[in-house]
């Protein structure tokens, strides 16, 4: 979510303990109201998988604790304030509290959008409540809840620039805490937050441009997001909070400006802010879900690919948190004009949910491949957040770039960083009537019922600094059924899949879900070795010099002293110090040049493009 223009340069400028693990608990993955339509591929609940030790679980673990930790009173401050209630405890400060509108532009406690992400810490922690069954965490989530409640007021909405963003997040706050805490009063609030904001909402799902044409105070009252409400209207809808609630999402859907040109193959995407309207995506994809309208997936689609065609090596897009028009050379020149190169938590958090539904959707494995690219690449590579409330929101890919926390505390991606760490197991493992997918190599563990029966799939993996996994199948009586293998499509020709030591018969396809059937007993392994190749990727078609190096899915950031250009064979031939190392190097004629993942990045200054010779 932009700050402002002015913010923005002057931002380029600037530089749980593991909870317990019970057993699977209730699925929680199906939705009590079917929708029209159901996707081929189920979501597993929280609880079905476990994180096993690795650096997932670490970022999760370190996530779930902070989120855990936040002061209550000072979450609920703004919202006691507004109802006239005793709102005791501190201030949170920099977007999250009261200020003088005029105080936007001001990096300390410029009250940019107040309360806006009550509701995100909300559904990470009842996320993470499922994922871990950890009690403190639902206590927490009944007692905001609880808080919560009482101190919803029409008044709250009085000079909120963001009605439509900041309802949306509280949204989904209350049906994850409703789903997957159990809390018996979220639909009620729920309800009561809608009243209170509904004649404060635009008009429908109108784009920044009707904004601006319409009265207000000034710029920052234009950048409101009603377009990304119908995804929380209609999952509310779904997990039985009323038939209102469906028609909600039908009334914001934004389809003059938005579904039908991206269906239709055109692509609008130039100009528009970036992050809101991949997160809109997963609108178009609950559309078509609920309304059955084939329209939507085909928005969807089509939108997701006119990213993916302007996203960086990283898997990361929208410099600036801006779409760029194809042919314009903007990606490439955006690597010398720019530090505010992806908004990261909120870009992955918006990455995940579109690649999972549209995965689930077609079976596609190229969506797993995007996701996983900005999993290692991006996300898993954000600065920890700071007690204070600084956190990590730009990834920088200028050619003299660094890892730092933005300025303005309390930002919008405090708030997706604790919702796309809770999300990481349920985007590794789906499942159908034949069998289990396996989308991300991550150590984990997932559990589920197959027949009459419980079925466990562990995996033991390094990937991907090394370049092969290990499955464990255990069944508890012998089971038939599919294990299906995301090959990713740059997986070369020496990729290989084992059964108990024994090489599969033909090598698997790149870019598809390799599918293993037989009947799994007990201790049976399943290993697949990855041929990880060196590619060079340019930045955009504009600027075929400047390129990456990427290494399987992983790009490598040059660190110290990078030569003025290198020749393409010398970086394509570069090599891992050692097997399992985050370090790569490589030679050229004027020295060696030392290569990390963004995972390996601390604060030094790194080059995502080099300069390679035609
Ligand atoms: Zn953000």
């Amino acid at each position: 979510m932009t700050q402002s223009r002015r913010a923005f340069l002057k931002t380029s400028a600037a530089a749980v303990s593991a909870a317990a693990l019970l057993g699977p608990r209730k699925a929680f993955a199906d939705p009590q109201i079917a929708p029209a339509i159901a996707a081929p591929l189920s979501q597993f609940g929280y609880g079905d998988v476990e994180l096993l030790e690795g650096p997932l679980r670490q970022q999760f673990d370190r996530n779930h604790a902070f989120y855990l930790a936040l002061n209550e009173d000072s979450l609920l401050k703004p919202f006691r304030q507004r109802a006239g209630l005793p709102a005791p405890g501190d201030d949170m400060g920099g977007w999250y509290s009261w200020a003088p509108l005029a105080d936007i532009d001001k990096p300390g406690d410029n009250g940019f959008a107040p309360g806006h992400s009550f509701g995100q810490y909300l559904s990470g922690l009842s996320r993470d409540y499922a994922a871990t069954g950890d009690k403190a965490t639902q206590e927490k989530v009944h007692r905001l809840v609880n808080g919560f409640a009482p101190a919803i007021t029409p008044h709250f909405w009085d000079e909120n620039r963001f009605p439509a963003y900041t309802y949306d997040k509280i949204s989904i706050g209350m049906i994850d805490a409703h789903e997957f805490a159990g809390d018996p009063m979220a639909f009620k609030a729920l309800d009561a937050a809608l009243d209170s904001v509904i004649n404060r909402l635009p008009p429908g799902g109108i784009s920044r441009a009707e904004q601006y044409a319409r009265p207000h105070k000034d710029d920052s009252f234009c950048w409101d997001e009603p377009y990304t409400l119908p995804e929380n209207f209609f999952l509310a809808w779904q997990r039985g909070a009323g038939d209102r609630y469906k028609q909600m999402g039908q009334h914001f859907l934004a389809d003059n400006w938005y579904w039908d040109p991206l269906a239709a193959g055109e692509n609008v995407l130039p100009g528009k802010h970036a992050y809101s309207h991949v997160n809109a995506m997963s609108s178009a994809m609950q559309a078509y879900f609920v309304l059955g309208n084939e329209k939507y997936l085909r928005a969807a689609r089509n939108g997701f690919d006119f990213v993916r065609a302007q996203s960086f090596a990283t898997g990361g897009w929208g410099p600036n948190e801006e779409f760029r028009k194809p042919g314009s050379g903007d990606i490439g020149e955006s690597l010398t004009k720019t530090h505010s190169s992806f908004e990261t938590p909120c870009g992955s958090y918006a990455h995940f949910k579109i690649t999972r539904y549209l995965l689930r959707t077609t079976k596609d494995s190229r969506y797993g491949d995007s996701m996983e690219r900005v999993l290692y690449n991006c996300i898993l590579g954000a600065k920890p957040i700071l007690q204070d409330g600084h956190g990590f929101y730009y990834s920088d890919y200028n050619n003299d770039g660094t890892k730092v926390y933005h300025p303005y505390k309390w930002h919008c991606c405090t708030g997706t960083f604790s919702q796309v760490t809770a999300d990481y197991g349920i985007s590794s493992y789906f499942r159908d009537d034949d069998g289990v997918y396996v989308n991300l190599f991550v150590p984990s563990r997932v559990t589920w019922n197959r027949g009459s029966g419980r079925v466990q799939l562990t995996q033991r993996t390094e990937y991907p600094h090394r370049p092969a996994t290990q499955i464990e199948v255990t069944p508890d009586k012998a089971t038939s059924f599919a294990v299906f293998v995301r090959i990713p499509q740059w997986a070369g020709p020496k990729t290989t899949l084992a059964v108990n030591g024994k090489l599969a018969a033909s090598s698997p396809h790149p870019g598809e879900f390799a599918r293993i059937y037989r009947t799994w007993k007990k201790g049976d392994r399943i290993e697949v070795e990855f041929d990880m190749p060196t590619t060079l990727e340019a930045v955009d078609p504009q600027h075929p010099r400047l390129m990456a190096a990427v290494h399987g899915p992983l790009a490598l950031f040059a660190v110290g002293e990078v030569p003025a250009s290198v020749r393409p064979q010398e970086l394509a031939a570069i090599t891992q110090v050692a097997p399992g190392s985050a370090v790569w190097q490589a030679k050229t004629s004027t020295g060696t040049i030392t290569m990390r993942p963004f995972t390996a990045i601390n604060d030094e200054h790194y080059r995502l493009y080099l300069d390679v010779e035609s």
